[in-house]
C-alpha cells in the first residue's frame, strides 16, 4: 500500500526541533540601547581586522580561496600549530553542525549536557540522531555523568568548556579522565568559544587533547574576544582523519573572502585581544561583586557573560528584572530554555553599560548598588 502523499515532507525529526532564538537586541520605545544578550565585545573589533575587510572589498568578483589558507596560516602560527589540522567554517556553528553530519546518523546518540548550548541538539537532531541530555552538577559540566551515559550508540559527546550560559569551567583534568574513558569511536568535541578570555592554570582550550589523540576536536570563534560575530569566522583544530572527513562535505567556498583577510589580521593582532581581556575581566569581577550585593546570586563565571539568579519572590523573579531593564533600554538575555527559568544572562559591556545594568538592578531590587 502507498500513501500519498501532496506535498514534501521533511525527514523524520526535522519539525520537532525548536529553531535558535538568538539574543534580543530591541527595547521598544527606548531611544538607547545597550544589547547585552549575545555575547558580542562592547571593544568592536581590531582596527586592523577592518581595514583588511574593507581591502577585500576591491575584488568582490573573485571566489574566495576554498582552503582558507592565509586564515589557516596566521591562527596556526598564533597557537603554534600544523594548519593542515585546521578548518575554518562560517561561525563554528557551521562546524558543529558539519560534525553531525558526518559522524552521526539514524539510530546513534550525541551525549550534551543540561545547560549546554542549545546549537548541539538541534545539530544532532537535524542528523536524524538522538540527543541525549546529562545532568549537570551546580552549573558545572559532570564527567562521570557524561560516561554514565555512554552506550554504544554514542558517537558523539558535546562539551562547551567554558559552558554558556553557565560561564562555569571543566578543569584540564577532568577533560583528560574522559577522553581516557571514552570509547575511541567517539567524537569528543571541546567547544572553546571563550577559551580567550580564561584565566585559570588548571584550564586548557584542547590543544594538547586534540595533538595527543584521534577522537578529539576544538572549535573557536572569532565572533566573542575578537570582535567578528558580523564576519562569521570559526576553525576547528582536529586530527587530520576528521578533517579529512569534514572537507568532503562542507561548501567548497563556505569561508568568504572578506572574512578571511579580516580574520587573519584580527588574530594577528594579539595586543588587542590582551586589552579586550583586562576590560572584561575587570569588570567580571566588579559585577558580580555588585550583584551579590543587592542581594542577588552569580555564577562564579570566566567568560565574558555571567549568569544572574533571581529571589524566586512575587515582582522580584528573572522575567520582572527582564521587562525593568528592557524598559530602561538594558537588553540581557532570558535563558529559560536553557533550564535556567529564574536567571538572566549578562554580556559583559562598556563601562556605562555595565554601570547602567549594576545602578538599574540595585533600583529593581529596591537596594542601591
Ligand atoms: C557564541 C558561541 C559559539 C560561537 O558561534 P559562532 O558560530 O562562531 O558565532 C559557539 N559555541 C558557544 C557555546 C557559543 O556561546
Amino acid at each position: 500500500m502507498s500513501i500519498v502523499v501532496n506535498e514534501p515532507v521533511p525527514r523524520p525529526g526535522i519539525l520537532d526541533i525548536a529553531a535558535y532564538v538568538p539574543g534580543k537586541e530591541h527595547a521598544p520605545g527606548v531611544a538607547r540601547v545597550f544589547k547585552l544578550s549575545s555575547n558580542e565585545t562592547p571593544l568592536g573589533a581590531s582596527p586592523k581586522a577592518i581595514e583588511a575587510f574593507k581591502g577585500a572589498a576591491d575584488h568582490l568578483e573573485i571566489y574566495p580561496d576554498g582552503q582558507a589558507t592565509e586564515l589557516r596560516q596566521a591562527i596556526a602560527a598564533v597557537h603554534g600549530l600544523n594548519a593542515a589540522n585546521i578548518l575554518c567554517g562560517n561561525g563554528s556553528d557551521e562546524l558543529l553542525g558539519l560534525l553531525c553530519h558526518v559522524y552521526l546518523g539514524s539510530g546513534d546518540e550525541g551525549i550534551i549536557t543540561e545547560h549546554g548550548f542549545l546549537v548541539y541538539k538541534i545539530q544532532i537532531i537535524a542528523a536524524g540522531a538522538t540527543p541525549v541530555v546529562v545532568k549537570e552538577k551546580d552549573c558545572r559540566v559532570d564527567v562521570d555523568a557524561i560516561l554514565a551515559a555512554v552506550t554504544d550508540r554514542t558517537k558523539i559527546v558535546f562539551i562547551a568548556n567554558p559552558g554558556n550560559p553557565t560561564g562555569t569551567y571543566v578543569p584540564v583534568s577532568e577533560i583528560r579522565r574522559l577522553q581516557a574513558r571514552l570509547p575511541k569511536n567517539v567524537v569528543l568535541v571541546l567547544d572553546a568559544a571563550y577559551a580567550e578570555y580564561v584565566r585559570r592554570n588548571d584550564y586548557e582550550a584542547g590543544l594538547e587533547l586534540v595533538s595527543g589523540s584521534r577522537n578529539v576536536v576544538m572549535t573557536r570563534t572569532f565572533s566573542k574576544a575578537y570582535g567578528l560575530a558580523a564576519l562569521r569566522i570559526g576553525w576547528m583544530y582536529a586530527p587530520a582523519a576528521i578533517i579529512d572527513a569534514l572537507n568532503r562535505v562542507r561548501g567548497p567556498f563556505n569561508m568568504n573572502a572578506p572574512a578571511i583577510a579580516a580574520g587573519a589580521a584580527a588574530i594577528r593582532d594579539q595586543g588587542f585581544i590582551e586589552k579586550a581581556v583586562e576590560h572584561n575581566n575587570l569588570w567580571l569581577g566588579k559585577l558580580a561583586h555588585a550583584f551579590e550585593a543587592i542581594g542577588l546570586t552569580v555564577t562564579p563565571s570566566v567568560t565574558n557573560f555571567l549568569l544572574i539568579h533571581f529571589p524566586d519572590i512575587d515582582g522580584k523573579r528573572a522575567e520582572d528584572a527582564d521587562a525593568f531593564l528592557t524598559s530602561r533600554g538594558y537588553i540581557l538575555r532570558a535563558v529559560k530554555g536553557y533550564g535556567f527559568p529564574n536567571a538572566l544572562r549578562m554580556t559583559v559591556g562598556s563601562e556605562e553599560a555595565n554601570r547602567g545594568v549594576i545602578e538599574t538592578l540595585g533600583e529593581f531590587m529596591g537596594r542601591s548598588a
